[in-house]
């Protein structure tokens, strides 16, 4: 077929070889007829930008543009041309045109219009094929090749974690099963419960909600590794901000204390949002103007107070505010939107968990930038985290975004052995499953950091996408499992 390189339509588009015969592939996004002279838009996915082609002359025949419809898939060969239209500098003179895949526009579901993202989450088997899509899915790649790009550069090692994973220590009753026993008719103990040694692994297992911990492993030797992979949440929480299957970036440091985590994620931060501007600027543009159509339709207190280019370029340029959870707390408390009532969940106590009305409170009213929040109550945090002198608070960072609330979860964890147990009795955390995770501590234990970015809402921030079911290709939640 020779769909390689130099003709995706990303190349033609900035190249001016005017004259020269080419063959370009593509469906088709729009068709215009007049009488000796038909323009198809076609697109490839390699570029926000569709190709304008012209077929006039020879190559014009009336069966064979009847035949061609949106959606529609081709193989054109032709002759590069000045494009007398603006906004682009070439177009393509049809000679042959192929038809490879026809596409009845009566069962066509998408039609050169704006749909809604609603519409377009029922049949997200298609929607690659909208500009919106196109953009996510070109910014969400270039991401993931940033975040690698990133970590290797500073030396880290990529680290694949278990998918499959027997220790429920995060989030016990939040996991997927994973079992091959029968759903009729489990095999049960002497106590009547499903009897797990019967199961694949012998053992209970779920799906990971976390690389963390087989992470802290790798950098107990490795010193600088991270994971990137999916993870899965089975909590019932219908927001725009979860998804019950995401991806996760969980960098893990020996020899790194809680400054030098927040200095690390900080810093990745701002140079995907760099490697954005810098690798996708016709895309966030487009993003940019859907967002401002959207925000139209807004009531004006929701509506995002800076165009998608210059938030980025604001996050980029402003150091992020560091202040303790108890500092966080004195202002919710203190501010007049709590003394108004105007927060659901009202800030009297110390020691509550901060809900992400609070946490978009402190970043978009108070700061006006992100902000991250240092030593939390121990008892609203994991009892891997180091415990600080007062013994009330412990070493856990969070990173807190306009729109998103909570980007990243991290913190330095807890090295000493004694403190640890402790923290596994307070918590109720079995000491015998977790044999291999105490053996770091036993063993050549060296103060460290980490910390997990959920790549979806990262996503979300730079897309300037209002719901996280529209910046993974085929979302995970409650009741939708379609595609
Ligand atoms: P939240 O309080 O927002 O539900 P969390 O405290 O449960 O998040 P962590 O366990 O700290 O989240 O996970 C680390 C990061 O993973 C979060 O900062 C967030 O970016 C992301 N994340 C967590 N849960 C989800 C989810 N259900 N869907 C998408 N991303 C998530
Ligand atoms: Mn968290």
């Amino acid at each position: 077929m020779a769909y390689k390189g130099k003709n995706r339509i990303v190349h033609i588009l900035e190249s001016e070889d005017y004259g020269k015969t080419v063959t370009v592939f593509g469906w088709v996004r729009t068709k215009r007829e007049s009488k000796n002279v038909g323009f198809i838009t076609l697109n490839d996915g390699s570029t926000i930008q569709n190709l304008q082609v012209v077929i006039e002359g020879s190559s014009m025949n009336e069966a064979l543009m009847a035949r061609i419809h949106s959606g529609a898939s081709l193989k054109i060969t032709g002759e590069l041309i000045p494009s007398p239209g603006q906004g682009q500098k070439v177009e393509l003179k049809a000679g042959a045109v192929e038809i490879l895949g026809e596409a009845n526009p009566d069962e066509y579901p998408l039609q050169p219009k704006k749909h809604s993202l609603e519409f377009l989450r029922e049949i997200a088997h298609l929607r690659f094929r909208t500009n919106t899509f196109g953009a996510i899915t070109r910014v969400r790649h270039a991401m993931i090749f940033a975040i690698h790009k990133f970590f290797n550069d500073r030396g880290f090692y990529n680290i694949h974690t278990p998918i499959i994973t027997a220790s429920d220590a995060e989030g016990a009753g939040e996991m997927f099963r994973v079992t091959t026993l029968p759903s009729l008719n489990p095999p049960l103990n002497e106590t009547g419960a499903v009897d797990f040694t019967r199961d694949f692994f012998g053992r209970e297992t779920n799906l990971t909600v976390s690389g963390q911990l087989e992470a802290e492993l790798a950098a107990l030797a490795m010193s600088l590794v991270y994971t990137f992979g999916p993870t899965f949440r089975a909590e019932n929480s219908n927001t725009s901000r979860h998804l019950a299957e995401f991806w996760m970036i969980e960098p893990e440091m020996a020899f790194y204390d809680i400054h030098d985590n927040m200095d690390l994620a900080e810093d990745l931060l701002k140079y995907l949002l760099n490697y954005a501007l810098e690798h996708c600027p016709d895309d966030l543009d487009f993003l940019s103007k859907r967002q401002q159509d959207e925000e139209k339709n807004k009531k004006q207190e929701d509506r995002s107070p800076m165009e998608l280019i210059e938030k980025l370029k604001f996050v980029i340029d402003n150091k992020f505010e560091r202040i303790s959870y108890t500092e966080a707390y004195e202002i919710l408390k203190n501010s007049n939107h709590n003394k108004k009532k105007k927060f659901q969940f009202p800030v009297h106590e110390w020691g509550i968990d901060l809900q992400s009305e609070h946490e978009r409170y402190l970043v978009e009213k108070h700061f006006g930038k992100p902000v991250i929040l240092i030593d939390y109550p121990k008892k609203i945090k994991a009892f891997y985290m180091r415990v600080n002198d007062d013994d009330q608070t412990v070493r856990a960072m969070d990173i807190l975004f306009p729109q998103i609330g909570e980007i990243v979860g991290g913190s330095q964890r807890e090295e000493r052995l004694g403190k640890l147990l402790a923290r596994m009795k307070e918590t109720g955390i079995p000491e015998k499953q977790m044999w291999w995770y105490l053996e770091t501590r036993k063993f050549g234990s060296v103060p460290h950091s980490g910390f997990g970015l959920g790549f979806e809402r990262m996503m979300l921030f730079v897309t300037g996408m209002g719901n996280i079911r529209d910046v993974i290709p085929f979302p995970r939640t409650p009741l939708n499992a379609e595609f």
